[in-house]
């Protein structure tokens, strides 16, 4: 699509946003119902459609992709209207006769950049948000994963209004000439890289950004619990989706003493999970595309530590096994940048302590993990780390609550989602003094010609 054609796109959307044609609650329901409608009407189609792209199971693309939008959509639908609804706010002396509180307005037309790793649930999950807070809306899926975003391209004007909401698909090219346009709000998805060009691009026109960002996910590891269960839970959070998860697990940090039998329990749920031939096995992910598979192979290819696990490769298959580096120091190229695939490199250190410093001698990570029983060493890794989001005993889980906000934090990006999170990225809460003409008697004092009785504050 040519840059006009963009600028039209954004220009209708913005007619149709003058008009208020997203402006009513009932509207916004209607719309949230179609796109739930979409979804179940629709599943299996998006399944296959995601197996294609990374060859997702359809377990993981039901738990990961679908389920949580449409439990996001049925809580926007029930509370859709008490979040629109003015927030009163407290008065003091001064404002003792007035009315205060926050008028919700919608931002206006905002674009929503996916990533191709979930490209289902980071595309519609902030279209929630944005349809809940009565926004139009352009839509770009991720061209990696090319095969949800032209379903996802067919199916939207299908069922959503198609004033309003609006797809376009394309890669680099045709994102940079869309970022040209004006819009009120963008709501991106994808690499810290790419995340400083959105920022750059949406500076020209002062337009705010919601940057959902990757990083170094570390995971804390103590004595205290049951290693075992670290290492199900661990390896969950590495390998589902063959690494390629934003809050997976990037890295472990572990005392020396606790490695071997940890590592010999992760070897024994990863047979546990996916058999004696990983590549067999219906339930592992695939690399989106070559460009991933050699850069992630690159990493493991320059490590200094020792694999003690997997290593396997298929380049034509883009198969890599679930491989766990031990021994990997600081200056590691797989300590350098986020992995994004399936590799688990260990981290010596001595304790908790040490694990802290080690975590903030880095950018900030979108989540932390940690396994404790140690309120007090948990209470100190909560006060002496900054990440997006902390699971404590598990991981990732923290993204499946509506009722806690998602996102980064510095290089992992800004601004946050789900739930009522996601309503509040799309809306301005508009400060209202609503003042009555009476009580001219009451405010008489801040008028000149001022003398000494007049001075009130
Ligand atoms: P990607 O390649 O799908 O890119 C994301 C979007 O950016 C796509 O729509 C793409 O077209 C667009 N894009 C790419 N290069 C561009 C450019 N130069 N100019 C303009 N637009 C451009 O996704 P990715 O970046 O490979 O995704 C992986 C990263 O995303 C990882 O770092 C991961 O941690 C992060 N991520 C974060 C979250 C989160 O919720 N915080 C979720 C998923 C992925």
């Amino acid at each position: 699509m040519a840059e006009a054609a963009y600028a039209q796109l954004v220009k209708d959307a913005r007619v149709t946003f003058a008009r208020g044609r997203t402006l009513p609650v009932e509207y916004r329901k209607e719309q949230l119902v179609k796109l739930r409608d979409l979804i179940s009407e629709n599943e299996e189609a998006l399944y296959e459609a995601v197996y294609k792209d990374v060859r997702r199971p359809k377990a993981e693309a039901i738990n990961f992709e679908t389920l949580m939008l449409l439990n996001e959509i049925n809580t926007a639908i029930a509370e859709v209207k008490n979040w629109s609804k003015p927030t009163k706010v407290s008065r003091n002396v001064l404002q003792l006769t007035d009315s205060a509180y926050l008028h919700k307005d919608p931002l206006g037309v905002v674009l929503i950049i996916g990533a191709w790793n979930y490209p289902i649930n980071l595309l519609l999950a902030p279209l929630i948000g944005a349809i809940a807070a009565g926004n139009c809306v352009i839509l770009k899926p991720s061209e990696v994963s090319q095969h949800t975003a032209e379903l996802l391209a067919q199916l939207i004007p299908k069922y959503l209004d198609s004033e309003a909401i609006k797809v376009v698909t394309g890669g680099v090219e045709e994102t940079t000439a869309l970022l040209k346009q004006r819009f009120d709000h963008i709501f991106y998805t994808g690499s810290t890289a790419v995340g400083k060009v959105i920022m750059r691009a949406a500076a020209e026109h002062l337009t705010p950004v919601t940057l959902e960002l990757g990083g170094k996910c570390p995971v804390i590891v103590e004595k205290s619990v049951d290693l075992g269960i670290v290492a199900r839970r661990v390896a969950w959070g590495k390998f589902s989706s063959c690494g390629q998860t934003c809050v997976g697990v990037d890295y472990l940090l572990c005392p020396p003493e606790l490695k071997p039998k940890l590592i010999e329990e992760l070897k024994k749920v990863l047979k546990e999970f996916y058999g004696d031939d990983v590549k067999a096995s219906q339930d592992y992910c695939r690399f989106a595309t070559d460009r991933h598979f050699d850069r992630v192979m690159g990493l493991l290819n320059a490590t200094k530590g020792t694999v003690v696990h997997g290593g396997s490769h298929d380049k034509a298959d883009l198969f890599l096994e679930p491989t766990i580096v031990d021994n990997v120091e600081a200056d590691d190229p797989l300590m350098q940048e986020e992995i994004f695939g399936p590799i688990l490199p260990i981290v010596n250190i001595a304790d908790t302590k040490a694990a802290v410093a080690h975590i903030n001698a880095r950018e900030k990570p979108l989540a932390l993990y940690m396994f404790s029983s140690d309120q007090a060493s948990i209470d100190y890794v909560l006060n002496s780390t900054s990440s997006g989001n902390v699971t404590i005993n598990d991981t990732m889980m923290h993204m499946s609550l509506d009722t806690l906000p998602f996102g980064g934090v510095g290089n992992s990006g800004h601004g946050r989602y789900h739930g009522k999170f996601s309503f509040d990225c799309f809306t301005h809460e508009k400060g209202v003094l609503h003042r009555p003409t009476g009580v001219e008697k009451m405010i008489w004092m801040r008028y000149p010609p001022f003398d000494e009785k007049k001075i009130y504050w």
